[in-house]
């Protein structure tokens, strides 16, 4: 593990070498879903906001005026409401996501299904940049631009919307290697996650 203040590396549960501090034994990722959640209702908002005073000042004439009467209002309702339920369809999916760091090695909760990997297995960890349509959230992850970045050093990190991290471990029962992809916009501070993998496994390869 490393010291959550001097970033030295400790066991887990033993006082930090730099600071005396005692070095946590496991930590703990939550998902993003209620940022999401938070950032795609923001948008309604701004939406709803806008073409209401759209409508006051009379910007757009009879097409903003057309949307408010009976026979248009339903698709005004649908525009000014889809971010709002793409938010929450993001907060229910992500809202079991947990990743757990130990000393032996990483979990995953989530609803894609539960993964776990000791570090003494992992074969190689690995760095891609993806389109954003070819990660676990698709486009959506865009909007985790949004985030309040985690504090932790983040500019020692690459880390950019699209750009996955990928730990494999060895073959499964079907002779597949185990792979873990960790994306931005998924986990809470992702940058203190990957300094964590790092300690462990060396720095990722660039694909
Ligand atoms: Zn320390």
């Amino acid at each position: 593990m490393l010291c959550p203040d001097c970033k030295t590396a400790a066991p887990g549960g033993r006082p930090c070498p730099g600071c005396g501090q005692t070095v946590p034994e496991r930590e703990t990722f939550a998902g993003q879903g209620g940022r999401y959640l938070l950032v795609l209702c923001g948008l309604s908002l701004v939406l709803a906001a806008l073409s209401l005073l759209g409508r006051e000042i009379g910007f757009g004439g009879m097409s903003v005026q057309r949307l408010f009467t009976t026979r248009w209002i339903w698709i005004y309702v649908a525009l000014v409401s889809t971010p709002l339920l793409v938010g929450l369809y993001f907060w229910f999916a992500l809202r079991e996501e947990e990743i757990v760091v130990t000393d032996q090695g990483i979990s995953r909760r989530s609803r894609w299904g539960d993964e776990h990997l000791a570090w003494a297995n992992v074969r190689g960890f690995r760095h891609q940049s993806l389109p954003l349509r070819q990660t676990r959230l698709g486009r959506v992850t865009w909007f985790s631009r949004f985030f309040p970045k985690g504090g932790r050093d983040p500019e020692q990190i690459l880390y950019w919307p699209g750009s996955t991290y990928i730990l494999e471990g060895p073959p499964d029962g079907d002779g597949q290697p185990i792979v873990m992809r960790l994306e931005p916009g998924t986990i809470d501070d992702m940058a203190w996650l990957l300094a964590l993998v790092e300690e462990r496994v060396g720095p990722p390869q660039e694909d």
